[in-house]
């Protein structure tokens, strides 16, 4: 790409720049010279510099040239008057990129912190999936801020985490947003979760969000997630953006969100610069995972049903406690307890499907399966030998989608409070 501009213009765009020694001056190439050597923020060309000779080379016209690879789109900004501001990010496996930064003056306080949050981006994301492919990342200011193209952010410090997670999708997994938009603006809310939290310094709050999701079902605006975003109508925001990160919760529910991070960093290598569909996604998830989610793919992208799980009733007899699981969503989930006893009595005895949480706690799963001959109740039969039971939880992390959560607690004294959603 050229692009033909006055003399003290300054151009940025998508790929990188071949030809600095005709459009830049002699200064500004040194202070280039020096971007990848640490983490400051350098000034390329101040405010104070302007125009020809000053801001970039002399001369009545200059033509930039910009190559780029592997690319989907092409975006660039001029200004007569940009602030050129340059830091680093340093790639895991590959080594040091530039983040480039050209701003309006008088717009420096929207950009104080600009480099810090994209290089955490770049680096966070590089980690969480599969290493930034290309060979810089640039954020220009402008009457549009909060759109993403390839190796480009039309962006201020305020929107850096997201903008610059787009450059995994759809820059680097060519997935379409318009059709399906779960897989782009939806990815990335997930990740913006992650990645704040490690911002930070704190564990990603993952609990809870699938279950907020039945206070949501049934609401006849909301369209299913496979629907194109053209039809999106007044709940588009839900259905394109917030709507994942509470399906990749229950997912985390099922799985572990240690698993579903790991098959999609697979998936993104997978598919890195390629077109996958909805259903390539869910095939590789499902190899990924090592089993056949389809039951959960079905609800979460082509309906708006939950889960409502309750604890229908408990009774004891000799060591063995019969639980009785009540479904009353379409969407079926595994069943998972977590079973509080006494602090004293017999031995606590591990039965082959659980696990102890803490010396009190053992939490107890049984896969969806119970669900697929068609009933509505389950019976969870617990034999851990005989210590005395305080209180049990269904979906202790609050996972699954569920209007009415004061329902899935049962207690030996008769509280009903609600689940801590905690993992
Ligand atoms: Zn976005």
């Amino acid at each position: 790409m050229r692009i033909d501009v006055p003399a003290g213009w300054i151009v940025s765009g998508t790929g990188v720049l071949q030809n600095p020694e005709e459009v830049l001056t002699s200064t500004a190439r040194e202070r280039l010279s020096r971007v990848l050597d640490s983490d400051a923020t350098i000034t390329i060309v101040g405010a104070d510099e302007v125009g020809a000779g000053r801001s970039t080379a002399a001369g009545d016209r200059l033509v930039w040239h910009f190559v780029a690879e592997q690319v989907n789109d092409f975006a660039w900004a001029t200004a007569e008057n940009f602030v050129w501001e340059a830091t680093r990010a340093t790639i895991p496996g590959k080594g040091p990129v530039p983040i480039h930064m050209v701003y309006l003056p008088g717009r420096a306080n929207r950009f104080e912190r600009a480099a810090e949050l994209t290089r955490h981006a770049l680096e966070f994301y590089s980690e969480l999936w599969a290493p930034y492919p290309f060979p810089q990342l640039t954020l220009q200011d402008g009457p549009s801020a909060g759109m993403e193209y390839p190796m480009v952010i039309n962006s201020n410090q305020g929107a850096a985490d997201h903008e610059t997670a787009h450059q995994w999708w759809p820059m680097m997994v060519g997935t379409n947003e318009t059709w399906y938009g779960w897989m782009d603006e939806g990815f990335n809310q997930y990740m913006n979760i992650l990645s704040g939290a490690d911002l930070r310094g704190v564990e990603p709050v993952l609990d809870g969000r699938g279950q907020s999701y039945g206070n949501i079902s049934g609401n006849e605006a909301e369209p299913p997630m496979m629907w194109a975003a053209n039809y999106g109508g007044s709940m588009y925001g839900f259905q394109t953006y917030s709507k994942t990160p509470l399906m990749l919760s229950m997912l985390g529910g099922v799985v572990g969100d240690a698993e579903v991070q790991r098959a999609i960093s697979e998936y993104t290598h997978a598919w890195a610069f390629k077109h996958p569909s909805p259903w390539d996604f869910v095939f590789f998830m499902d190899n990924a995972l090592g089993q056949d989610l389809g039951w959960f793919w079905y609800y979460w992208l082509w309906t708006t049903e939950s889960v409502d799980g309750s604890i229908a009733d408990v009774t004891t007899s000799g060591t063995v406690t019969t639980v009785t699981v009540r479904q009353d969503g379409q969407m079926p989930s595994p069943v998972v307890l977590d079973i509080l006893f006494a602090p004293d009595g017999p031995p606590i005895r591990p039965m082959s499907n659980s696990e102890m949480v803490d010396d009190v706690t053992a939490r107890v799963t049984w896969p969806v399966d119970v669900w697929f001959s068609g009933s509505r109740t389950f019976q969870a039969r617990l034999d851990f030998g005989g210590r005395r039971i305080e209180r049990i939880t269904f979906d202790p992390g609050c996972r699954f989608p569920d209007r009415n959560p004061s329902d899935n607690v049962w207690s030996a004294d008769g509280r009903t409070d609600r689940a801590a959603c905690t993992r």
